[in-house]
C-alpha cells in the first residue's frame, strides 16, 4: 500500500520530525502526534471502502503510521464489540447505553492496541530492546506483542500489582522487575538505565504510537454507530492516551469527511477518588495538572499520579464540554457487580468506575436519559480477582 504518514509534529510547538528516526518526546519534553496526507486520504479512500477489510484496528491502515514496506506487528486487537446494554441502561436511567467491550483484546485489555502499534513502530526501526513502565496491563502487553515480533522487553510493576500481570509477562518472556513505588518510579528507572542498557522507552505519549493505536477505538465507535458520534463518551483515565487518541481521531475523521463537524461527544475522564490529578486540575481550571501524592487504587491502570499528556486531556475534556469524576472504591467495585450482573460482561475495575460515573452524573443532571453514552470496559475482570472478590452482604 501507499503510506500517507508524512511527519511527526510536536504538541506545543508544531514542529516537524522525521518519520524514519526513533523518537520519543519532542526537544519541548512534549508528546509528538503523527500526522498523515489527510487530503490525499479523502482522495482516494471513501469510509465505504473499509467494509471488507481485516477485523481488527490496522483497518484504518492509511491513517496509521506505517512507511512504505512496513508491516504491522498483530495479534488481531481492535474492532472490539459495541454492545447495547438494555438491562443496564434500564437500571441506571439511560436505555440507550452502550459498552465498547475492550477486554476481548489479546492479553485482555486495551494496552493491546496501542503496544501492536509502539511494537510495530520500534521493530521497524530496528529496535531489539524494549522497556516500558507499567500500572499492569500496557506490561503484559508489551511482553505479548515483543514476543510475536521476536524482541526482548523489560517491564517495571509496582510490586503491589496484582499477580496476573506478572505472570502474564514473564510467560511472555519479558524481564519483569518489581518496583517498590508506583509506576512514576518505575518511569523513573527506565529514564535513568534506558541509555546504558540500549532500551528503547516505550513509555505512553513519551513514544508517538501508542496513541496512534487507541485513537482507533474513535474510528471504531463512529463506523459501528453508522458514522455517526454518540452524545457522551465515559473514560476511565490514568495516562490518558485512549481520550487524547479519540480527540485526535474526530479530528482526523472530520477532516476526511467521514464524520460532520459539530458531532463530537462530551467526553468524560474518570478518576479514582485515591489518585484523581485530572479531576482535581479540571475543576480548579489549571491547564496542567499537579503530580498526585500518594496515589492508592485497586483499578490500577487509574493509578497513575502525574501523566505527560495532562494538558491533552485537560484541552480535550474542555473543547468537548464534558466533565472529570472521581468515584471511590468501594463504589467502582460495587458498580463493577452490577456491570457484570446486568450485561454478563465481566468488567475490570476501571471499567465499573465508568458506571459509578454514569450514575453520579445521571443524579446530577448531567446526563439526560435521552442521550446516547458509551461506557469503555477498558479491560478484563480477570486479572482483578484480589480487589472483586469482594460482595455485598
Ligand atoms: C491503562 C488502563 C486505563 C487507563 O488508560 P489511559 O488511556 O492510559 O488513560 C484504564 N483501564 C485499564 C484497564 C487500563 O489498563
Amino acid at each position: 500500500m501507499t503510506s500517507y504518514f508524512t511527519h511527526l509534529e510536536c504538541t506545543r510547538t508544531g514542529k516537524s520530525y522525521d518519520v524514519d528516526g526513533l523518537h520519543n518526546l519532542s526537544t519541548e519534553g512534549v508528546p509528538l502526534f503523527a500526522r498523515y496526507d489527510l487530503d490525499a486520504i479523502r482522495d482516494t479512500l471513501s469510509r465505504d471502502d473499509l467494509a471488507g477489510r481485516a477485523i481488527n484496528m490496522w483497518r484504518y491502515r492509511e491513517v496509521m503510521p506505517l512507511r512504505d514496506g512496513d508491516q504491522a506487528i498483530t495479534l488481531d486487537e481492535g474492532f472490539t464489540p459495541l454492545r447495547a446494554a438494555p438491562r443496564l441502561g434500564a437500571w441506571a436511567g439511560v436505555p440507550g447505553l452502550l459498552i465498547k467491550d475492550e477486554s476481548v483484546n489479546p492479553t485482555g485489555s486495551f494496552k493491546a492496541r496501542g503496544l501492536s502499534a509502539a511494537v510495530t513502530a520500534a521493530a521497524a526501526r530496528g529496535v531489539r530492546k524494549l522497556a516500558i513502565p507499567t500500572a499492569g496491563n500496557a506490561g503484559g502487553a508489551l511482553a505479548a506483542y515483543a514476543a510475536a515480533a521476536g524482541l526482548e522487553s523489560y517491564v517495571f510493576m509496582p510490586r503491589d500489582t496484582p499477580i496476573a500481570f506478572h505472570v502474564e509477562a514473564r510467560s511472555c518472556g519479558a524481564h519483569v522487575e518489581l518496583v517498590d513505588g508506583l509506576i512514576s518510579d518505575c518511569g523513573r528507572i527506565v529514564g535513568e538505565r534506558k541509555q546504558a542498557e540500549g532500551w528503547f522507552d516505550v513509555s505512553t505519549l513519551k513514544e508517538p504510537y501508542r496513541v496512534e493505536g487507541k485513537k482507533t477505538m474513535g474510528y471504531e465507535v463512529a463506523e459501528q454507530l453508522g458514522w455517526k458520534l454518540p452524545d457522551v463518551v465515559i473514560y476511565p483515565t490514568g495516562g490518558g492516551t485512549g481520550l487524547i487518541g479519540m480527540w485526535k481521531a474526530f479530528e482526523e475523521m472530520e477532516h476526511l469527511g467521514w464524520i460532520d463537524k459539530g458531532q463530537r461527544p462530551r467526553m468524560v475522564s474518570v478518576q479514582a477518588e485515591g489518585c484523581a490529578p485530572i479531576v482535581r486540575a479540571f475543576h480548579s481550571g489549571a491547564e496542567t495538572a499537579e503530580p498526585w501524592q500518594g496515589a492508592h487504587t485497586v483499578a490500577s491502570g487509574l493509578r497513575v499520579p502525574g501523566a505527560v499528556g495532562d494538558f491533552l486531556m485537560l484541552r480535550a475534556l474542555r473543547e468537548s464540554g464534558g466533565t472529570a469524576i472521581a468515584v471511590s472504591d468501594d463504589e467502582l467495585i460495587a458498580a463493577s457487580h452490577d456491570f457484570a450482573r446486568l450485561t454478563g460482561i465481566f468488567p475490570a475495575p476501571e471499567g465499573g468506575a465508568t458506571l459509578s460515573a454514569l450514575l453520579h452524573l445521571k443524579e446530577q443532571g448531567l446526563i439526560q436519559a435521552h442521550e446516547r453514552v458509551v461506557l469503555f470496559n477498558t479491560g478484563s475482570g480477570y486479572k482483578y480477582l484480589e480487589a472483586l472478590n469482594r460482595f455485598p452482604e
